[in-house]
């Protein structure tokens, strides 16, 4: 219990009845509470794809990263993953969150999270944003360029600004420096700039693109911080603070380890920013905390049949190896999986099936279609697997990442709903509960 950070109206905000939180007693876990889902919505003749959220994985990540980046405060990005409460959890745990707009704000505040407990970091700004940042108290932002600065200057004048460079994301799944963040030989006319109107810059933030692939990223981004202060000084501004943004893994299995992060951050920390520098440290991650806590059901709504040649009204022999499967299921690229189109870390995903397989089950080569009446609406291809039927489920692992935030109800499908499961040991942990 002694992890968690935040007392107060956010702790009492996460009781199991206003989060709809399931405690999964006498030894459940998160698998059974999926057969008992799927017992349930088969009895009420409900096919719904639903998530199922395993709040013990958020809170055993956020335990990993204060054991391997103790000096470093996550402010958890809200865009990953705007799930209320996984927002109340990890507030309850003691994050700040990193806002990307207005509504984020708006969000993160009315689940009692108070403004200094917020970076809004997002470049570019919407004006009307930065008068509700300010007139909310939310004053830490970051700004990469001058039109910033003066609509700042005009709007929040009292923001305590945060300088974000462009840094090398060249081994990063997705890259941001092409759109955002000041380019080094830039930052002292920045800065002169903020001096001349008067505004207060108080850091220097980075993204080194999100799912980085080298940890070295991390150490050469943030020596280039360090030259920024270094110019910073030089012009006479004091800053004390460094926000090392996203970019970490969310899965065991990603090529790059996050303890191998941690360790190359730790050490470039100690290098350019050693404790008695005095500079408080802050990072943004998203895909680290929520990626590996969600799992997707979704069903099997419809199925065809096809021979090699693509013409299904050919004579297609009963359990002929050469039959091609085409299965449709209520879950897709406008939905949940809108990660295969855009996020490149998770350009792919593995369906199994929900019932157990044997291994002497013969294998299909089989499509899996999202329910629209789009064709790039295609979830897998060329995927080998035992028969399916209509009304059988599949699991996909991993889903919690850029998938909730990102679903839309395309052609009237609705969205997935989230169920959230806690282990009762770990709840009791938390000390969340008011029995
Ligand atoms: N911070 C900013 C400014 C971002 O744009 C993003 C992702 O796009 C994040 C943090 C979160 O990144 P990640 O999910 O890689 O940790």
């Amino acid at each position: 219990a002694a992890l968690v950070t935040t007392k107060g109206s956010a702790m009492q905000s996460l009781s199991p009845e206003i989060c709809d939180i399931n405690i999964l007693n006498s030894g459940r876990t998160t698998k059974d509470f999926i057969d008992n889902k799927i017992k349930e919505l088969g009895k009420r003749d409900s096919e719904e794809p639903f998530y199922v959220a395993d709040l013990d994985v958020l809170y055993k990540r956020h335990l990993r990263w204060l054991t391997n980046l103790p000096r470093v405060k996550p402010f958890y990005a809200v865009k990953c993953n705007n799930t209320p409460t996984v927002l109340r959890m990890l507030s309850a745990l003691g994050t700040g969150f990193d806002c990307a707009s207005k509504s984020e704000i708006q969000l993160v505040l009315s689940l009692g999270v108070t403004p200094d407990k917020i970076i809004y970091a997002h470049t570019t700004k919407p004006l009307s944003h930065i008068k509700y940042a300010g007139t909310h108290g939310v004053d830490m932002m970051t700004f990469d360029s001058a039109d910033e600065l003066l609509k700042i200057s005009l709007h929040h004048a009292k923001a305590k600004l945060v300088l974000r460079i462009a840094v090398d994301d060249s081994k990063s799944l997705n890259k941001l420096s092409t759109k955002f963040g000041a380019r080094l030989l830039s930052v002292g006319k920045l800065l002169e700039r903020a001096g001349e109107l008067g505004l207060e810059v108080i850091g220097v933030s980075f993204h080194v693109g999100s799912a980085c692939t080298e940890s070295l990223a991390f150490k050469q981004a943030i020596a280039d911080a360090r030259h920024v202060f270094d110019i910073a000084n030089s012009l006479g501004f004091q800053m004390s603070l460094l926000d090392i943004g996203g970019g970490f893994c969310g899965r065991d299995d990603f090529q790059v380890k996050f303890e191998e992060c941690a360790e190359v951050i730790n050490d470039a920390l100690e290098e350019f920013f050693p404790p008695d520098s005095g500079v408080q440290i802050i990072a943004e991650p998203g895909r680290y905390y929520v990626e590996s806590a969600f799992t997707l059901a979704a069903n099997v709504i419809a199925k065809r049949v096809i021979m090699g040649d693509m013409n299904e009204h050919c004579d297609v022999e009963e359990n002929s190896p050469n039959r091609m499967m085409m299965y449709y299921i209520n879950d897709g690229l406008y939905g949940s999986l809108s990660c295969l189109l855009k996020d490149a870390a998770h350009s792919e995903v593995e369906p199994y099936l929900h019932r157990a397989v044997k291994s002497s089950e013969q294998r299909y080569r089989s499509v899996i279609w999202g329910p629209t009446c789009d064709s790039i609406d295609k979830v897998t291809d060329s995927y080998w697997i035992p028969e399916l039927h209509v009304g059988d489920w599949l699991l996909i692992d991993n889903m919690g990442a850029y998938s909730v935030s990102l679903s839309t109800d395309f052609n009237g499908f609705e969205r997935a709903h989230i169920y959230l499961a806690v282990t009762a040991e770990t709840w009791q942990v938390l000390n969340l509960s008011d029995s």
